[in-house]
């Protein structure tokens, strides 16, 4: 992962890039009115370096901010914010239920050892917040069901619902004029789960539901790079080719690889290989018995 690095990407948005071990990527979406903050950082370090960047810039501290869902690495820092923060009632469900949670790392290692926690979660927080860490869980002020508006002057986000595999919370945030589609971990796979997987009945509408927004930045949590809508479409026909091929051949990831070769004439890439493993495990999971 590249070093995290602050960008103004257009004219109201900059773009914190996302680093390690888990950090997602942060947005300033700036207005004549107010200043929001997409997602509210991985802990206080990381909200502390976003706001010292923003300062750096000269541009106004946020006043409120705006989360994807409810992952730690995108509701940690919200303590350091200081600021309200505007949420998804499914999203405000599951805060409530780590709020709930000890921190310690005993606490944490019992929780991977019950299933109610993934180690590679658990892992990430030990070294983004080394013992003794203390972790102050903010429940949102504001809850939305389904979409919210936002207008911050001259610029405008529309927060909406979308779900999918990685968080059935999960929103994302579309900024007009500027055409930014900030997309949080949506495309990603389930991971709060024994295997980690796609489905195709969630990943095709969800597709479908973002290529619906007119965009031409696309900002992923954990991808260093912002995708035009060119790429945006590749990767997401990747996703269909992959997803076909696994029904069609009933998720045997072999013929399925032997399969792209035969359409695209040459064999799968890393990102279509590792929609293929997902969704093939996807398959298994909602075919087996
Ligand atoms: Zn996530």
């Amino acid at each position: 992962m590249p070093e995290t690095t602050l960008t103004r990407l257009t004219d109201h948005v900059y773009w914190m890039s996302p680093g390690a071990p888990d950090r997602p990527s942060l947005c300033a979406v700036v207005g004549t009115n107010d200043t929001l903050m997409l997602d509210a950082a991985a802990s206080s370090a990381h909200a502390r370096l976003f706001l010292d960047a923003l300062k750096a810039e000269n541009v106004p501290a946020p006043r409120l901010a705006a989360l994807t869902h409810w992952h730690w690495d995108h509701i940690f820092g919200a303590d350091e914010l200081d600021i309200p923060i505007i949420a998804h009632a499914l999203t405000a469900d599951q805060i409530a239920i780590q709020a709930a949670y000890k921190w310690t790392d005993e606490a944490l290692d019992q929780r991977v050892r019950e299933g109610a926690e993934i180690a590679f979660c658990a892992d990430n927080i030990k070294i983004e917040l080394p013992e003794p860490r203390s972790i102050k869980i903010i429940a949102p002020q504001i809850i939305f069901h389904d979409k919210l508006d936002i207008h911050l002057g001259g610029v405008s986000v529309h927060m909406q619902h979308v779900g999918g595999d990685h968080a059935h919370d999960a929103c994302v945030m579309h900024i007009l004029p500027d055409r930014v589609l900030f997309l949080g971990d949506c495309l990603y796979d389930a991971l709060y789960t024994p295997v980690r997987h796609y489905t195709k009945s969630r990943l095709f509408p969800l597709i479908d539901t973002i290529l619906s927004f007119d965009a031409n930045y696309y900002i992923e949590g954990h991808t260093p790079t912002v995708m035009s809508r060119t790429e945006l479409v590749a990767l997401t026909d990747k996703m269909r080719l992959a997803g076909n091929l696994v029904d069609e051949l009933a998720g045997d990831v072999e013929a399925v690889k032997e399969a792209v070769q035969t359409r695209t004439g040459s064999p799968p890439d890393e990102d279509t290989l590792s929609f293929i493993e997902g969704l093939a495990a996807g398959y298994k999971l909602q075919n087996r018995g």
